[in-house]
């Protein structure tokens, strides 16, 4: 295993645009610069604009950058990358306020630069759930903006998670059972959500949206998953057994999240709680390999769309005009 590197090191590694640049070329190119518009491989780099390469067959430009969390950015790259590598590596994730002190940058660029390399933590071709998954709701608080937070009079939110069950030395996603128990399990991926009610049309929006059809679902039995068609519902409940006995993997993932949001950002707030249990999720769908975020966090390894300011701060922009 690669041994983590410190701040420093990585700021050595990429210590100028160039050297950030010529990381990406051999990750989007390996092989050598392709034209995406000919295919043709000849190919200038302008000296003006170093993220730039132009096409020597048929002219076409493009950015090194196009494609990932950094694209139209007037940002240094070593920016994006020192703050990628930072929130990769603390295991917390990283507060805009670290990252201010820790690059030297605003408030409000920490703070974007953050909400972005969170947004790419979403990865938009992930794979629903499959196998055998746990589901249950709870409830978090939430705090407004700006309020401290006191759990006593904080608003509540309901958030509802699922777990694969896999076994655990195989990590087979349908471990074996013994009449109505599965043995030797362990978790695998989990997926969390913030929805409106208990209702049966929010609990099945968050399953056709990250369970695979055919799944066998472990539910607390109640009456929201019953009428759920195109799935294996195996209710657990009996009698007054607690939850946390009978769903253990996603009652750990809610223990779990509820420690980090309170020790990390001091209770979510509600209008970016998703992009927040988006980074959870993330975190802990990767705890057994961390090294891969770096660069899955800058979007060098899945294509996404850019986000824009006005995406990220749920306004509409005022110099779009209406509508
Ligand atoms: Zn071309």
């Amino acid at each position: 295993m690669a041994a983590a590197r410190s701040l420093a090191q990585f700021q050595k590694q990429f210590s100028d645009e160039a050297s950030c640049v010529a990381f990406m070329f051999k990750r989007r190119w390996p092989e050598g610069f392709v034209c995406p518009a000919c295919g043709k491989r000849r190919f200038a780099g302008l000296t003006s604009r170093p993220r730039l390469y132009e096409c020597l067959d048929c002219g076409r430009q493009t950015s090194i950058t196009a494609g990932t969390a950094m694209h139209r950015s007037k940002l240094p790259l070593t920016v994006w990358f020192w703050a990628a590598h930072l929130m990769s590596t603390h295991s917390n994730g990283m507060l805009a306020l670290q990252l201010q002190d820790q690059l030297g940058v605003t408030y409000k660029t920490a703070w974007l630069l953050a909400q972005k390399l969170r947004r790419s933590m979403l990865n938009p071709d992930r794979e629903p759930l499959e196998g055998v998954v746990e589901i249950d709701q709870t409830e978090i608080p939430f705090r407004e903006v700006d309020a401290v937070f006191e759990s006593g009079n904080a608003g509540k939110m309901i958030i509802i998670g699922a777990v694969e069950v896999i076994e655990r030395d195989s990590n087979k996603s349908k471990p074996r059972r013994k009449h109505a128990k599965y043995l030797d399990t362990r978790s695998g991926r989990i997926r969390l959500a913030m929805i409106a009610d208990n209702s049966a049309a929010s609990i099945e929006a968050f399953i056709h949206a990250n369970v695979k059809p055919g799944t066998t679902l472990l539910t607390d039995g109640h009456k929201s998953f019953t009428g759920l068609q195109g799935y294996r519902h195996d209710p657990r409940v009996v009698g007054k057994m607690a939850a946390h006995i009978v769903l253990p993997w996603i009652h750990r993932a809610f223990s779990l999240m509820k420690r980090w949001s309170l020790g990390t950002y001091h209770g979510l707030r509600r209008k970016h709680a998703d992009t927040y249990l988006n980074e959870f999720v993330f975190r802990y769908n990767r705890r057994y390999y961390r090294h891969v975020s770096f660069e899955t966090l800058l979007g060098l390894v899945a294509d996404r769309t850019p986000t824009s300011y006005w995406d990220l701060i749920k306004r509409d922009n005022p110099r779009k005009g209406a509508g």
